[in-house]
């Protein structure tokens, strides 16, 4: 019997490294009773989940911002209560249906045990992020490696097109970008493929060429961001770069209007909000700054949460003379500067990868696959899981998550298959 699994990516090595397991504790072994071979493009196998969380491997996270239930700081075990889909849809903007019946099965509980059973350390930082204790991306690839057991690997292999009868089973695990290229032959559905998880390119509205804020590369501060006219909005902090902003909030904006902004070409209004309250609530801050330093300069006295030369930009754009005190302020120069911290406006002129991390929305469509096993409904013996499916998450450890909760269920259906042959 013959399982081919097409791409050694996270998803690819973890399904067959569950696989071995799965099998050997019915008794059959990897290598000898069953042939799992791992066809690679590549010259080695998880070479991207290697850079992933800056080269720390962010694998999964608590998922404590969903309210999925905490106990010692952990997502409670399975079969207690979940998120529900719509808390799952904050960080999964699609797929979240699919991926609560996966998450039930192989959650970030089982996720973090996986890894804990074969010697790997892990911690919790901020947001709920689950890191190696080694800050090492390299311990999470050697750790699948070393359940491969049995398993052929063959690199510098480049499959064109997915060939269902060239074995029993055949799992495509080829990830997002060009990965999705193998599903070009085949006929079910499919949903188009986009980036998500991308840096803004800005311009401002006043010049139309690129904007002055990118003069201020390397400073952030904490806000909230908007795709005007739309409900798209995020929060959190956001980073000038030489080419406009990136940040958690900017990816965060980015996945959910993944598919809205393709449609318009990556162009559309952004709106900055640096002070995250109401324009009225603005005013009346600033109103109180004024009163309690007359005699100092605006420059000099400013919202604490927002950096200096930040500050100096956004009261030049709105025609505030830094040098001015706050005394010789009047109403209508304090209505202006409320009106440009709380709406600042630009105009997304593109996108830019962003270093930290880019995935890919679209491929295989949910309702194309048994959403237990991730089987084709129309191919029998044809499995997808990881980016290839139309799973896609916010940063912070959900994308991982994603291909440990794909490449677990497959595994568990195929090696069910096998022994029941
Ligand atoms: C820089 C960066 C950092 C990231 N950091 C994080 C993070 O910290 N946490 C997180 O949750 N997510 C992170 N992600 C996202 C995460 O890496 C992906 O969601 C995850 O790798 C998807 O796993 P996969 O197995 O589906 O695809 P991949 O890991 O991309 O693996 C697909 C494999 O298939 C191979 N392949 C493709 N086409 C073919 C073909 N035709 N024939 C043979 N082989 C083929 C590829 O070479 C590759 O090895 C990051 C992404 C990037 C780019």
């Amino acid at each position: 019997m013959k399982v081919r699994i097409i791409g050694a990516g996270a998803a690819g090595c973890f399904c067959a490294a569950n696989l071995v397991g799965m099998l050997k504790e019915k008794g059959v072994r990897a290598g000898r009773d069953v042939r799992i071979e791992v066809l690679e493009r590549g010259y080695r196998p998880m070479v991207k989940l290697l850079h992933t969380g800056g080269g720390r491997c962010n694998l999964t996270n608590t998922f404590e911002s969903t309210g999925w239930p905490q106990f010692k700081g952990r997502p409670t075990a399975k079969g207690l209560a979940m998120p529900s889909g719509r808390e799952l849809a904050a960080v999964y903007p699609r797929g979240y249906r699919l991926m609560s019946r996966l998450l039930g099965e192989f959650g970030p509980a089982e996720t973090m045990t996986w890894f804990e059973k074969r010697g790997v350390l892990l911690k919790v930082e901020e947001g709920g992020r689950v890191f190696p204790i080694s800050d090492d991306a390299a311990e999470i690839v050697r750790t699948i490696r070393d359940g491969m057991q049995g398993v052929d690997l063959i690199c510098k292999n480049e499959i064109d097109s997915i060939d269902p009868d060239g074995a029993d089973f055949t799992i495509v695990t080829t990830g997002g970008g060009p990965g999705m290229q193998i599903l070009w032959n085949l006929d079910i559905e499919k949903e188009a493929a986009l980036p998500s998880l991308f840096a803004f390119k800005l311009s401002d509205t006043a010049d139309g060429g690129k904007s002055r804020l990118c003069s201020l590369a390397g400073i952030s501060a904490q806000a909230s961001i908007a795709i005007a006219g739309t409900g798209f909005r995020s929060e959190g902090a956001v980073l000038i770069t030489d080419s406009g902003i990136s940040g958690p909030a900017v990816l965060k904006l980015s996945s959910h209007a993944a598919r809205h902004l393709a449609d318009k070409s990556y162009h559309a209004g952004v709106l900055v909000n640096w002070m995250n309250m109401s324009e009225a609530e603005s005013i009346q801050t600033l109103e109180k700054l004024k009163q309690d330093n007359p005699a100092r300069l605006i420059v000099n006295a400013h919202p604490q949460a927002l950096p200096s030369r930040l500050w100096e930009h956004l009261c030049t754009k709105a025609g505030i003379k830094p040098a001015q005190r706050w005394g010789e302020s009047g109403n209508a120069g304090i209505r202006r500067l409320a009106a440009v911290l709380c709406n600042d406006s630009y105009m997304l002129s593109g996108r830019s990868r962003s270093k930290e991390e880019f995935v890919t929305c679209g491929g295989v469509a949910a309702c194309a696959v048994d959403p237990r096993t991730l089987e084709c409904k129309k191919i029998p013996g044809l499995y997808f899981a990881g980016e290839i499916l139309d799973i896609d998450a916010v940063t912070g450890g959900f994308n991982l998550q994603a291909a440990w909760s794909g490449a677990y269920a497959v595994a568990k259906a195929v090696s069910e298959a096998i022994s029941a042959r």
